[in-house]
Protein backbone atom coordinates (compact mmCIF):
# COMPACT_ATOMS: atom_id res chain seq x y z
CA UNK A 1 0.00 0.00 0.00
CA UNK A 2 1.61 3.52 -0.81
CA UNK A 3 2.72 6.02 1.16
CA UNK A 4 -0.03 8.99 0.60
CA UNK A 5 0.71 12.95 1.12
CA UNK A 6 -0.75 14.84 3.94
CA UNK A 7 -3.49 16.12 1.15
CA UNK A 8 -4.67 13.05 -0.03
CA UNK A 9 -4.78 11.70 3.01
CA UNK A 10 -6.90 14.71 4.27
CA UNK A 11 -9.05 14.07 0.99
CA UNK A 12 -10.09 9.97 1.15
CA UNK A 13 -10.88 10.54 5.04
CA UNK A 14 -13.07 13.42 4.58
CA UNK A 15 -14.61 11.63 1.61
CA UNK A 16 -15.20 8.28 3.85
CA UNK A 17 -17.13 10.56 6.42
CA UNK A 18 -20.71 10.42 6.32
CA UNK A 19 -22.06 13.39 8.23
CA UNK A 20 -25.17 13.15 11.05
CA UNK A 21 -28.33 13.56 9.72
CA UNK A 22 -31.46 15.28 11.74
CA UNK A 23 -33.49 12.17 11.29
CA UNK A 24 -30.94 9.87 13.07
CA UNK A 25 -28.57 11.83 15.17
CA UNK A 26 -30.29 14.47 16.79
CA UNK A 27 -31.42 14.91 20.14
CA UNK A 28 -33.05 18.13 22.27
CA UNK A 29 -31.81 19.68 24.40
CA UNK A 30 -32.93 23.05 26.63
CA UNK A 31 -31.45 26.21 25.85
CA UNK A 32 -29.37 26.80 28.75
CA UNK A 33 -27.27 22.92 27.22
CA UNK A 34 -27.33 24.30 23.71
CA UNK A 35 -23.39 26.11 24.57
CA UNK A 36 -21.18 24.74 21.42
CA UNK A 37 -23.93 22.67 20.00
CA UNK A 38 -24.64 22.44 16.36
CA UNK A 39 -28.28 22.93 15.36
CA UNK A 40 -29.83 19.75 13.58
CA UNK A 41 -32.57 21.68 12.12
CA UNK A 42 -33.52 25.38 10.89
CA UNK A 43 -35.27 27.18 13.63
CA UNK A 44 -37.98 30.18 12.53
CA UNK A 45 -40.03 32.16 14.58
CA UNK A 46 -43.68 33.08 14.67
CA UNK A 47 -42.07 36.48 16.41
CA UNK A 48 -41.34 39.96 14.21
CA UNK A 49 -37.83 41.28 15.17
CA UNK A 50 -38.39 44.11 16.57
CA UNK A 51 -41.66 43.13 17.60
CA UNK A 52 -43.16 46.28 17.07
CA UNK A 53 -42.37 49.63 16.04
CA UNK A 54 -40.71 51.59 18.70
CA UNK A 55 -38.36 54.34 19.91
CA UNK A 56 -34.40 53.91 19.04
CA UNK A 57 -34.00 57.02 21.40
CA UNK A 58 -35.08 58.85 24.66
CA UNK A 59 -37.25 61.57 23.19
CA UNK A 60 -40.76 62.51 21.98
CA UNK A 61 -42.76 60.95 19.06
CA UNK A 62 -44.15 63.22 16.67
CA UNK A 63 -45.80 63.56 13.43
CA UNK A 64 -43.48 64.37 10.96
CA UNK A 65 -45.97 66.77 9.08
CA UNK A 66 -46.25 68.61 12.04
CA UNK A 67 -42.60 69.22 12.82
CA UNK A 68 -41.01 69.13 9.55
CA UNK A 69 -40.14 73.38 9.01
CA UNK A 70 -39.25 73.88 12.32
CA UNK A 71 -35.58 75.25 13.47
CA UNK A 72 -34.12 77.14 16.33
CA UNK A 73 -35.67 80.24 14.79
CA UNK A 74 -38.62 78.90 14.52
CA UNK A 75 -39.38 76.17 17.17
CA UNK A 76 -43.04 74.42 17.49
CA UNK A 77 -44.87 73.20 19.95
CA UNK A 78 -46.53 70.41 21.09
CA UNK A 79 -48.41 68.85 23.30
CA UNK A 80 -47.59 66.10 25.26
CA UNK A 81 -50.90 63.46 25.80
CA UNK A 82 -49.21 60.37 26.62
CA UNK A 83 -45.60 59.09 28.78
CA UNK A 84 -44.77 55.89 27.20
CA UNK A 85 -41.72 54.41 29.44
CA UNK A 86 -40.60 50.44 28.52
CA UNK A 87 -43.19 47.78 29.33
CA UNK A 88 -46.15 50.23 28.72
CA UNK A 89 -48.48 50.15 25.47
CA UNK A 90 -49.74 53.03 24.61
CA UNK A 91 -53.41 54.26 24.43
CA UNK A 92 -53.49 57.89 22.92
CA UNK A 93 -53.24 58.22 18.89
CA UNK A 94 -51.19 61.29 18.55
CA UNK A 95 -52.76 63.84 16.87
CA UNK A 96 -51.73 66.79 14.75
CA UNK A 97 -49.89 69.17 17.08
CA UNK A 98 -49.86 66.35 20.04
CA UNK A 99 -46.48 64.50 20.94
CA UNK A 100 -45.80 61.39 23.71
CA UNK A 101 -42.90 61.33 25.85
CA UNK A 102 -41.08 58.11 24.64
CA UNK A 103 -37.92 56.31 26.02
CA UNK A 104 -35.42 54.09 24.11
CA UNK A 105 -37.49 50.63 23.00
CA UNK A 106 -40.51 51.75 23.78
CA UNK A 107 -43.40 51.52 21.71
CA UNK A 108 -44.66 54.27 18.95
CA UNK A 109 -48.13 55.12 19.62
CA UNK A 110 -50.48 55.25 16.96
CA UNK A 111 -50.61 58.63 14.60
CA UNK A 112 -46.85 59.13 14.93
CA UNK A 113 -44.16 58.05 12.40
CA UNK A 114 -41.21 60.05 13.61
CA UNK A 115 -39.06 60.36 16.79
CA UNK A 116 -37.38 63.96 17.91
CA UNK A 117 -33.91 63.01 20.51
CA UNK A 118 -34.55 64.70 23.67
CA UNK A 119 -31.75 66.96 22.99
CA UNK A 120 -33.36 68.58 19.80
CA UNK A 121 -36.10 70.01 22.18
CA UNK A 122 -37.18 71.80 25.35
CA UNK A 123 -39.70 71.19 27.84
CA UNK A 124 -42.28 72.68 30.11
CA UNK A 125 -45.15 71.08 32.24
CA UNK A 126 -47.46 69.26 29.45
CA UNK A 127 -46.09 70.68 26.41
CA UNK A 128 -42.80 70.16 24.70
CA UNK A 129 -40.78 72.67 22.01
CA UNK A 130 -38.40 71.15 18.83
CA UNK A 131 -35.74 73.42 18.24
CA UNK A 132 -34.99 71.25 14.90
CA UNK A 133 -36.71 69.41 11.95
CA UNK A 134 -36.01 65.79 11.82
CA UNK A 135 -35.46 63.48 8.97
CA UNK A 136 -38.94 61.31 8.59
CA UNK A 137 -39.01 58.13 10.38
CA UNK A 138 -35.87 59.85 12.58
CA UNK A 139 -35.04 56.93 15.37
CA UNK A 140 -38.16 54.60 14.68
CA UNK A 141 -37.23 50.69 14.67
CA UNK A 142 -39.64 49.44 12.60
CA UNK A 143 -41.26 46.59 13.05
CA UNK A 144 -39.88 43.08 11.41
CA UNK A 145 -36.76 45.42 10.54
CA UNK A 146 -34.25 42.81 11.66
CA UNK A 147 -36.04 39.58 10.56
CA UNK A 148 -40.10 38.88 9.37
CA UNK A 149 -41.87 36.21 10.83
CA UNK A 150 -41.71 32.57 9.49
CA UNK A 151 -38.19 33.33 8.03
CA UNK A 152 -35.31 31.27 8.69
CA UNK A 153 -33.84 32.57 11.76
CA UNK A 154 -31.09 30.20 12.46
CA UNK A 155 -29.91 27.46 9.55
CA UNK A 156 -29.15 23.57 10.29
CA UNK A 157 -25.47 23.40 11.03
CA UNK A 158 -24.83 26.86 12.94
CA UNK A 159 -22.80 26.17 16.07
CA UNK A 160 -24.51 27.94 19.05
CA UNK A 161 -21.87 30.52 20.76
CA UNK A 162 -23.23 33.44 23.13
CA UNK A 163 -24.94 35.14 19.92
CA UNK A 164 -26.92 32.38 18.81
CA UNK A 165 -28.19 31.46 22.07
CA UNK A 166 -29.46 35.05 22.49
CA UNK A 167 -31.23 34.88 19.64
CA UNK A 168 -32.84 31.39 20.44
CA UNK A 169 -34.27 32.97 23.65
CA UNK A 170 -35.25 36.27 22.23
CA UNK A 171 -37.48 33.98 19.79
CA UNK A 172 -38.40 31.92 22.99
CA UNK A 173 -36.89 28.55 21.68
CA UNK A 174 -36.35 26.61 25.16
CA UNK A 175 -35.39 23.64 23.87
CA UNK A 176 -33.84 22.91 20.41
CA UNK A 177 -32.64 19.85 17.82
CA UNK A 178 -29.04 19.55 18.17
CA UNK A 179 -27.06 16.48 16.80
CA UNK A 180 -25.66 14.43 19.03
CA UNK A 181 -22.01 14.24 20.01
CA UNK A 182 -20.21 12.30 18.27
CA UNK A 183 -19.06 8.66 20.19
CA UNK A 184 -15.36 8.24 20.27
CA UNK A 185 -13.64 5.27 21.88
CA UNK A 186 -10.00 5.96 22.51
CA UNK A 187 -7.95 2.77 23.35
CA UNK A 188 -4.01 2.36 23.95
CA UNK A 189 -2.03 -0.21 22.47
CA UNK A 190 1.34 -1.76 24.17
CA UNK A 191 2.57 -3.62 26.94
CA UNK A 192 4.97 -1.23 28.10
CA UNK A 193 1.50 0.99 29.11
CA UNK A 194 0.19 1.08 32.65
CA UNK A 195 -2.49 3.46 33.94
CA UNK A 196 -1.72 6.97 35.55
CA UNK A 197 -2.18 5.69 39.35
CA UNK A 198 0.11 2.21 38.89
CA UNK A 199 3.81 2.13 40.35
CA UNK A 200 5.82 1.81 37.37
CA UNK A 201 8.05 -1.23 36.51
CA UNK A 202 11.76 -1.18 34.87
CA UNK A 203 11.11 -0.84 31.21
CA UNK A 204 6.97 0.67 31.79
CA UNK A 205 5.65 4.13 31.03
CA UNK A 206 2.57 5.89 31.43
CA UNK A 207 -0.22 5.50 29.23
CA UNK A 208 -0.19 9.03 28.64
CA UNK A 209 -2.08 9.09 25.23
CA UNK A 210 -5.30 8.07 26.87
CA UNK A 211 -5.62 11.09 28.86
CA UNK A 212 -4.20 13.27 25.22
CA UNK A 213 -6.70 12.25 23.07
CA UNK A 214 -9.58 12.21 25.60
CA UNK A 215 -9.02 16.06 26.16
CA UNK A 216 -8.66 16.55 22.15
CA UNK A 217 -12.16 14.73 21.60
CA UNK A 218 -13.95 16.85 24.22
CA UNK A 219 -12.09 19.98 22.86
CA UNK A 220 -14.08 18.83 19.09
CA UNK A 221 -17.40 18.73 21.06
CA UNK A 222 -17.51 15.06 20.93
CA UNK A 223 -18.16 12.46 23.94
CA UNK A 224 -14.75 9.92 24.89
CA UNK A 225 -15.05 6.61 25.64
CA UNK A 226 -11.76 5.39 27.46
CA UNK A 227 -11.41 1.44 27.02
CA UNK A 228 -8.25 1.69 28.66
CA UNK A 229 -5.02 -0.31 27.61
CA UNK A 230 -4.61 -3.18 25.38
CA UNK A 231 -1.56 -5.45 25.80
CA UNK A 232 0.11 -6.19 22.51
CA UNK A 233 -1.50 -9.53 22.37
CA UNK A 234 -3.45 -10.37 19.16
CA UNK A 235 -6.52 -11.96 20.90
CA UNK A 236 -6.66 -9.17 23.64
CA UNK A 237 -6.64 -6.54 20.77
CA UNK A 238 -9.18 -8.09 19.02
CA UNK A 239 -11.91 -8.18 21.39
CA UNK A 240 -11.16 -4.51 22.27
CA UNK A 241 -11.21 -3.36 18.98
CA UNK A 242 -14.30 -5.52 18.04
CA UNK A 243 -16.12 -3.60 21.49
CA UNK A 244 -14.63 -0.40 20.88
CA UNK A 245 -16.28 -0.58 16.93
CA UNK A 246 -19.96 -1.73 18.59
CA UNK A 247 -19.81 1.21 20.66
CA UNK A 248 -18.55 4.61 18.66
CA UNK A 249 -19.03 5.93 15.86
CA UNK A 250 -15.11 6.76 15.52
CA UNK A 251 -12.25 5.06 17.06
CA UNK A 252 -8.97 5.51 18.24
CA UNK A 253 -6.25 3.56 19.08
CA UNK A 254 -2.51 4.78 19.35
CA UNK A 255 0.15 2.71 19.08
CA UNK A 256 0.86 -0.38 17.28
CA UNK A 257 0.53 0.95 13.77
CA UNK A 258 4.37 0.52 12.90
CA UNK A 259 5.86 -2.33 11.10
CA UNK A 260 7.86 -3.46 14.56
CA UNK A 261 7.49 -7.45 15.72
CA UNK A 262 4.31 -6.37 17.72
CA UNK A 263 2.36 -3.61 15.62
CA UNK A 264 -0.61 -6.16 15.29
CA UNK A 265 -3.93 -3.38 14.77
CA UNK A 266 -3.56 -3.81 11.17
CA UNK A 267 -3.75 -7.26 11.08
CA UNK A 268 -7.06 -7.77 13.51
CA UNK A 269 -8.73 -4.94 11.05
CA UNK A 270 -8.11 -6.88 8.58
CA UNK A 271 -9.34 -9.86 10.34
CA UNK A 272 -12.67 -7.59 11.79
CA UNK A 273 -13.86 -6.64 8.04
CA UNK A 274 -12.37 -3.62 8.21
CA UNK A 275 -11.54 -1.72 4.45
CA UNK A 276 -8.10 -0.24 5.50
CA UNK A 277 -7.98 2.40 3.25
CA UNK A 278 -4.04 4.18 4.10
CA UNK A 279 -1.22 2.70 6.25
CA UNK A 280 1.08 5.45 6.10
CA UNK A 281 0.77 9.26 5.46
CA UNK A 282 4.06 11.51 4.46
CA UNK A 283 4.14 13.19 7.65
CA UNK A 284 6.53 13.93 9.90
CA UNK A 285 6.17 13.44 12.91
CA UNK A 286 3.10 10.78 12.39
CA UNK A 287 4.07 8.31 8.86
CA UNK A 288 2.30 4.77 10.38
CA UNK A 289 -1.04 6.28 10.09
CA UNK A 290 -3.96 3.92 9.89
CA UNK A 291 -6.99 4.65 8.67
CA UNK A 292 -9.75 1.77 8.12
CA UNK A 293 -13.76 2.00 7.89
CA UNK A 294 -16.13 -0.89 8.94
CA UNK A 295 -19.19 -0.85 6.89
CA UNK A 296 -22.58 0.20 8.36
CA UNK A 297 -24.14 -2.35 10.40
CA UNK A 298 -26.89 -3.21 12.89
CA UNK A 299 -26.09 -1.20 15.26
CA UNK A 300 -24.45 2.30 13.35
CA UNK A 301 -26.28 3.99 10.66
CA UNK A 302 -22.90 5.00 8.86
CA UNK A 303 -19.30 3.56 8.31
CA UNK A 304 -17.51 3.32 11.56
CA UNK A 305 -13.51 5.44 11.11
CA UNK A 306 -11.04 3.96 12.59
CA UNK A 307 -7.96 5.84 13.18
CA UNK A 308 -5.05 4.29 14.22
CA UNK A 309 -2.26 6.68 15.55
CA UNK A 310 1.15 6.10 16.22
CA UNK A 311 1.81 5.50 19.69
CA UNK A 312 4.70 8.52 20.25
CA UNK A 313 2.86 11.43 21.83
CA UNK A 314 3.75 13.93 19.43
CA UNK A 315 2.74 11.56 16.46
CA UNK A 316 -1.03 11.16 18.04
CA UNK A 317 -1.44 14.84 19.06
CA UNK A 318 -0.32 15.93 14.92
CA UNK A 319 -1.74 13.20 13.51
CA UNK A 320 -5.52 14.39 15.67
CA UNK A 321 -5.17 17.65 14.51
CA UNK A 322 -4.30 17.49 10.86
CA UNK A 323 -6.38 14.32 10.45
CA UNK A 324 -9.12 13.43 13.49
CA UNK A 325 -10.00 16.85 13.97
CA UNK A 326 -11.89 17.79 10.27
CA UNK A 327 -13.34 14.16 10.63
CA UNK A 328 -15.25 15.21 13.63
CA UNK A 329 -16.16 18.26 12.25
CA UNK A 330 -17.69 16.89 8.92
CA UNK A 331 -18.84 13.97 11.11
CA UNK A 332 -20.79 16.35 13.56
CA UNK A 333 -22.74 18.33 11.01
CA UNK A 334 -20.75 21.16 10.21
CA UNK A 335 -21.54 22.52 7.07
CA UNK A 336 -17.92 23.44 6.01
CA UNK A 337 -14.60 24.95 7.61
CA UNK A 338 -13.79 21.36 8.90
CA UNK A 339 -10.29 22.86 9.35
CA UNK A 340 -7.42 22.51 9.94
CA UNK A 341 -7.22 26.16 10.52
CA UNK A 342 -3.98 27.84 9.54
CA UNK A 343 -2.53 31.06 9.62
CA UNK A 344 0.62 32.69 8.27
CA UNK A 345 3.04 33.66 11.13
CA UNK A 346 6.75 34.93 11.13
CA UNK A 347 9.30 32.25 12.63
CA UNK A 348 11.83 33.51 15.37
CA UNK A 349 13.81 30.69 15.15
CA UNK A 350 15.26 28.61 12.03
CA UNK A 351 13.68 25.16 11.20
CA UNK A 352 15.30 22.46 9.51
CA UNK A 353 13.85 19.68 7.13
CA UNK A 354 15.04 16.33 5.14
CA UNK A 355 12.41 18.10 3.25
CA UNK A 356 10.76 14.57 2.38
CA UNK A 357 7.69 14.44 4.71
CA UNK A 358 5.57 17.55 5.24
CA UNK A 359 7.21 18.53 8.74
CA UNK A 360 5.23 19.73 11.35
CA UNK A 361 7.31 21.75 14.63
CA UNK A 362 5.33 22.64 17.60
CA UNK A 363 5.41 26.29 19.55
CA UNK A 364 3.69 28.86 20.48
CA UNK A 365 1.14 31.08 18.24
CA UNK A 366 1.14 34.93 19.23
CA UNK A 367 -0.03 37.67 17.98
CA UNK A 368 2.32 40.70 17.82
CA UNK A 369 1.65 43.98 16.65
CA UNK A 370 -1.03 43.06 14.57
CA UNK A 371 0.49 39.39 12.94
CA UNK A 372 1.18 36.52 14.32
CA UNK A 373 4.53 35.32 15.06
CA UNK A 374 5.64 31.74 15.65
CA UNK A 375 8.16 31.26 18.63
CA UNK A 376 9.36 27.46 18.18
CA UNK A 377 9.18 25.44 21.49
CA UNK A 378 12.55 25.13 22.88
CA UNK A 379 14.06 21.59 24.00
CA UNK A 380 14.26 18.58 21.73
CA UNK A 381 11.87 18.20 19.06
CA UNK A 382 11.72 14.56 19.00
CA UNK A 383 8.16 12.96 18.22
CA UNK A 384 8.80 11.05 21.69
CA UNK A 385 9.18 13.73 23.61
CA UNK A 386 6.06 15.87 25.30
CA UNK A 387 7.57 17.92 27.67
CA UNK A 388 7.91 20.84 25.23
CA UNK A 389 4.46 20.14 24.11
CA UNK A 390 3.49 22.46 27.23
CA UNK A 391 2.34 25.89 26.23
CA UNK A 392 2.23 25.01 22.78
CA UNK A 393 -0.85 26.14 20.41
CA UNK A 394 0.85 25.87 16.86
CA UNK A 395 2.11 23.88 14.34
CA UNK A 396 4.49 25.12 12.10
CA UNK A 397 4.05 23.25 8.41
CA UNK A 398 7.37 22.92 6.50
CA UNK A 399 5.95 21.48 2.85
CA UNK A 400 7.79 18.23 0.92
CA UNK A 401 10.54 19.70 -0.66
CA UNK A 402 11.24 22.50 1.64
CA UNK A 403 14.22 21.98 3.33
CA UNK A 404 14.72 24.78 5.41
CA UNK A 405 13.41 27.85 7.06
CA UNK A 406 15.08 30.94 8.40
CA UNK A 407 13.91 33.64 11.03
CA UNK A 408 12.26 36.25 10.16
CA UNK A 409 10.30 34.30 7.31
CA UNK A 410 6.53 33.70 6.90
CA UNK A 411 5.44 29.88 7.44
CA UNK A 412 1.81 28.06 7.69
CA UNK A 413 0.84 27.38 11.03
CA UNK A 414 -1.92 24.94 11.98
CA UNK A 415 -4.01 26.60 15.08
CA UNK A 416 -4.55 24.11 17.68
CA UNK A 417 -6.73 26.15 19.70
CA UNK A 418 -9.41 26.33 17.71
P1 LIG B 1 4.32 2.22 18.84
O1 LIG B 1 3.67 3.08 17.80
O2 LIG B 1 3.40 1.26 19.48
O3 LIG B 1 5.55 1.58 18.30
O4 LIG B 1 4.78 3.22 19.97
C1 LIG B 1 5.76 4.20 19.70
C2 LIG B 1 6.23 4.84 20.97
O5 LIG B 1 5.18 5.54 21.60
C3 LIG B 1 6.77 3.87 22.01
O6 LIG B 1 7.91 4.43 22.60
C4 LIG B 1 5.65 3.78 23.00
O7 LIG B 1 6.12 3.45 24.28
C5 LIG B 1 5.03 5.14 22.95
N1 LIG B 1 3.62 5.01 23.28
C6 LIG B 1 2.78 4.14 22.69
N2 LIG B 1 1.54 4.26 23.21
C7 LIG B 1 1.60 5.23 24.14
C8 LIG B 1 0.65 5.80 25.03
N3 LIG B 1 -0.61 5.37 25.05
N4 LIG B 1 1.04 6.79 25.86
C9 LIG B 1 2.32 7.20 25.82
N5 LIG B 1 3.27 6.72 25.01
C10 LIG B 1 2.93 5.73 24.18
MG1 LIG C 1 3.57 -0.24 20.73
Amino acid sequence: MNMLSVQQMETLILNAVQPFTAVQDSEAVVLADARDRILADVVTSPLDFPHWDNSAMDGYAVRYADVQTCSADQPITLKIVEEIPAGYQPRQTVQAGQAARILTGSVMPAGADTVVMQEDTQRQGDRVTILAAPKPHAFVRQRAAYYRAGNPLLTTGTVLHAAEIAILAAAQCTRVAVYRRPRVAILSTGSELVPVDQPLQPGQIVDSNQYALAALVAQCGAEPIRLGIVPDQPAALKTAIAQAIATADVVLSSGGVSVGDYDYVDAILAELGAQIHCRSVAIKPGKPLTFATFPPSATAHRPTLYFGLPGNPVSALVTFWRFVHPALGKLSGLPQDWGPILVRARTRQAVRSDGKREAYFWGRLQMIDGSYEFELAGGNHSSGNLINLAGTNGLAILPVGQTHLDSGETVSVLRMDS
